[in-house]
């Protein structure tokens, strides 16, 4: 076909008005609005436009209903958040990449509520005069971790950031070799010392560092001692550390502060609730450090903060820091974080009210039984793979416990077909298909399988809302077809 008649069937595309009219689209427009569909129709127009140029005789393209269509499925797309649900089954319960901690339904009302109305976030409600944002959550803090005082900000991060910062600035900040931890996302201990103004001096050896090393590295320009917990690693065999008793006994003596970067930091005791052991901040207070950091969408399963707790006066050093106004948490957080912190005070049983808490401890019986039920709706769901229920390990995630894992129950997906370079292809069209559902589902590809972890597919509502939209799959991932499984358009 010549070029002119490209142009011409290009041209019978109808114009945007017309479009506008058509049945499916004016119904859709008194949901939405005009100005949204209006932009739909000239996505749907464009995409046209842009299919006839490369494949001149798809003539389908030019009919009505096709582009009411085509216009629909655009505005699905648009009015689809980023932000959007999906299902975690990689097995990371709490996964940084998919938002960390998921919220108590008290957290979700305390921050629906603050959203709606004005909450007294800066006003002291006893003698109307301007009050402290800090005190919303300072006392549920100093209760649950025997702290004196307490201070919240935008992130752990932030937290270490702040407090080198406002007790280390301009002099040397004493760590061991064996924690200079660097955290995904660009979190490295060197680096943010550097960044708070402090020099950073490390003691000891990687694997080996003695009590002696810091002694005799303290001089009369040291500030702090810094205990950093390895979140994401473990150093085993011939191995030493400092106690923080003892690290605190020898910062006091020589008249500087100890600050402990915990990472995760539980509320309540693993342990007991038959998880690995995580350090509590209320044991690095009892131990004597000054300042204790760690985060609130980690194991304790609340929002995205930075919790700061610690000495009465090192925290109030902390607070006049100008870089705290810079870091400081927003209503929203504030009210979440308060309500999940009650339910550590108040609940009777907080590993079941506290999202994360609950998928951690989810008996492993519970996740065999979703997996029973799942197995035969989807075993014969796509012809190019077989379906097993399989036993796997979920792993706590945020760098939490590193080395632990919880045994769970995965859907394993094994493509059928024999060639080792197709079977891959297959597994990687499949996540790419799940990943492209209306609710995505994240999995992960292991050993030639493709995995769904079920631990934290754990409500009834979410375990029908992944299966029925299971159907929505295209059928085949035989690695023959050209086109990749729902690749189209
Ligand atoms: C996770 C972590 C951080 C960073 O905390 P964010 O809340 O992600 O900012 C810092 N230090 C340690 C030891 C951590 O584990």
């Amino acid at each position: 076909m010549d070029m002119k008649t490209t142009m011409d069937v290009r041209r019978r595309l109808p114009a945007v008005d017309t479009l506008l009219a058509h049945p499916a689209v004016e119904t859709a427009r008194q949901h939405y609005g005009h100005r949204l569909i209006r932009r739909a129709v000239r996505q749907a127009l464009d995409q046209a436009r842009q299919r006839l140029a490369a494949d001149p005789v798809a003539g389908s393209m030019l009919e009505a209903d096709a582009l009411a269509e085509a216009t629909l499925a655009r505005l699905a797309e648009l009015t689809r958040p980023a932000a959007r649900a999906v299902f975690n089954l990689t097995g990371t319960v709490i996964h940084t990449n998919l938002g960390r901690s998921t919220l108590a339904e008290a957290a979700i009302d305390a921050m629906t509520d603050a959203a709606r109305h004005p909450v007294a976030l800066e006003y002291d409600l006893e003698d109307g005069g301007r009050g402290d944002r800090d005190r919303l959550v300072e006392g549920l803090l100093c209760e649950l971790t025997g702290a004196e005082a307490a201070t919240v900000v935008n992130n752990n991060a932030a937290a270490v950031l702040l407090a080198l910062g406002a007790l280390g600035a301009g002099r040397e900040a004493l760590i061991s070799r064996g924690e200079l931890i660097e955290i995904g996302g660009a979190f490295r201990m060197p680096d943010i010392m550097q960044a708070a103004g402090c020099r950073l001096r490390e003691v000891g050896a990687t694997n080996r560092t003695h009590a002696r090393d810091f002694e005799s590295a303290i001089g009369e320009h040291t500030g702090l001692i810094v205990k950093a917990h390895t979140s994401n690693y473990a150093i085993t065999g011939f191995t030493s550390s400092v106690p923080e008793s003892q690290l605190a006994e020898i910062a006091h003596a020589r008249g500087i502060a100890l600050l402990i970067d915990l990472g995760s930091g539980a509320l309540t005791d693993f342990t007991a609730l038959g998880l690995p052991y995580e350090a509590q901040p209320g044991d690095a207070i009892s131990a004597g450090a000054d300042v204790v950091t760690f985060s609130g969408d980690k194991l304790l399963g609340g929002p995205q903060a930075g919790i700061i707790v610690g000495r009465r006066e090192a925290i109030a050093t902390i607070k006049r820091h100008p870089l705290k106004r810079a870091l400081r948490l927003d209503k929203l957080t504030l009210a979440a974080l308060e309500a999940t912190l009650r339910l550590y005070r108040d609940s009777d049983a907080p590993e079941r009210a506290i999202p994360s808490l609950a998928l951690l401890t989810r008996p492993e019986a519970e996740i065999a039984a979703t997996g029973e039920r799942l197995l035969p709706r989807v075993s014969a769901l796509l012809s190019d793979f077989e379906v097993t229920l399989t036993p796997c390990a979920s792993q706590l995630g945020s760098g939490s416990l590193p080395v632990d894992r919880l045994p769970s129950r995965a859907l394993a997906w094994r493509p059928t077909v024999s060639a080792r370079r197709d079977r891959e292809r297959c597994l990687r069209r499949l996540e790419g298909a799940l990943r492209r559902l209306p609710r995505p589902v994240i999995g992960r590809i292991s050993d030639g399988t493709l995995l769904l972890d079920l631990r934290c597919l754990a409500t009834a509502s979410d375990e029908a809302a992944f299966v029925d939209q299971l159907a929505e799959l295209p059928a085949g991932y035989g690695a023959t077809d050209r086109q990749d499984a729902g690749g189209s358009l």
